[in-house]
């Protein structure tokens, strides 16, 4: 309970940050139905679009709503594809309230739950994260995700339970701390649960896309898998050595094993000494893997400090206001 009263919990700007890929279609109906949602809330809002090098007319009709009078949506154009997470992030730099919400173009993700998300960070999350309750998307997409979703839970020991819907509220420290993170390759979501400390989930409807493909292909999946997996851990490089133990180990029991029925059946046994082979090749085998996860924790760790993640955020200093008489000020 005291915890609660070191963190301010107010929220005077949301900021919306929507990216946006060849979704001409999408954006009329998106543009409505944010701003729609936006003005139900009590607080200052702002709308940023950031478009991710469309090739139709999406740039356009943005820079048109943007141009508006009055307009209360800021439009922020790349200059090529970058991908979906470099285009939020260039949406954060852009963002200045104190909670900032994420959400799809294609209005898979329904921009009417945005005075909820609020509602509900105000109660003093860091994160709000969302489920989508009836998920329309291929039976493919839904196992793949549901088997990344286990993964991340295991190695972040975090009960988040759908890290791939990104209808999601951030504070502004978590955007803060995310921005200071200079790798190229993000995945937004587990970028911020690295920072956060109190998150929360909320149950969202999810809509079938109604314009348009899904933006990723089979290899953009993978590719955004692995995104993921390297934003998330390095363990991977570690598992090297792990199998490589393993192997040499088995190796080491086979030669063992051999020298033993040698020595019990007699030279004929052990198919002229293939087996034999086998074992010192398994040795050597798991020797090399062995070598290979060492370097691998050097890479690991030579990938920690290349992307120099801050080590910490402070989230508020509080001192007792320095008078000149301050017992640290003797002359
Ligand atoms: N998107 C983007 N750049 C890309 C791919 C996608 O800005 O290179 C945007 C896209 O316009 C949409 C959101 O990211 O607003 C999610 O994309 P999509 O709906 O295709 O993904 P899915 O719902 O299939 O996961
Ligand atoms: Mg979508």
């Amino acid at each position: 309970m005291s915890l609660d009263k070191t963190i301010d919990k107010t929220i005077n700007e949301v900021s919306v940050v929507i990216p946006v890929y060849n979704e001409q279609d999408s954006l009329p109906a998106l543009l409505e139905r944010t701003l729609a949602a936006c003005r139900q809330l009590s607080q200052r809002w702002e709308i940023i679009l950031v478009d991710d090098g469309s090739d139709d007319a999406s740039a356009e009709i943005l820079t048109a709503a943007a141009q508006a009078e009055d307009s209360a949506i800021i439009a922020v154009l790349l200059n090529r594809n970058y991908g979906q997470h470099a285009a939020i992030m260039a949406g954060f730099n852009q963002a200045r309230g104190d909670l900032v919400i994420t959400l799809d173009a294609d209005l898979q993700n329904p921009p009417e739950e945005i005075p909820r998300l609020v509602a509900v960070a105000q109660q003093g999350y860091d994160v709000v994260g969302t489920i989508r309750t009836n998920r329309q998307d291929s039976l493919f997409r839904k196992i793949a995700s549901g088997m990344v979703n286990r993964m991340i839970q295991k190695v972040t020991g975090r009960a988040m339970g759908d890290y791939g819907c990104m209808l999601r509220a951030y504070r502004r420290h978590i955007i803060e701390a995310m921005l200071n993170c200079h790798e190229r390759s993000t995945f937004i979501p587990i970028l911020a649960n690295t920072f956060a400390r109190r998150t929360t989930e909320i149950q969202v409807r999810h809509a079938e896309r109604e314009f348009g493909e899904s933006k990723y292909s089979f290899m953009s999946l993978i590719n955004l898998m692995y995104d993921l997996l390297t934003c998330l851990t390095t363990t991977p490089l570690r598992l090297l050595s792990v199998v490589g133990s393993i192997i040499a180990i088995s190796g080491f029991m086979l030669a063992t094993m051999l020298i033993a029925l040698r020595l019990l059946l007699g030279p004929v046994w052990a198919a002229n000494g293939v087996f034999t082979l086998f074992a010192l090749l398994f040795m050597f085998i798991g020797a090399q893997f062995v070598g290979m996860g060492l370097l691998g924790e050097y890479i690991g760790r030579i990938y920690n400090d290349v992307r120099a993640r801050p080590r910490y955020f402070i989230q508020r200093v509080v001192t007792a206001a320095r008078t000149k008489n301050d017992h640290n000020n003797k002359e």
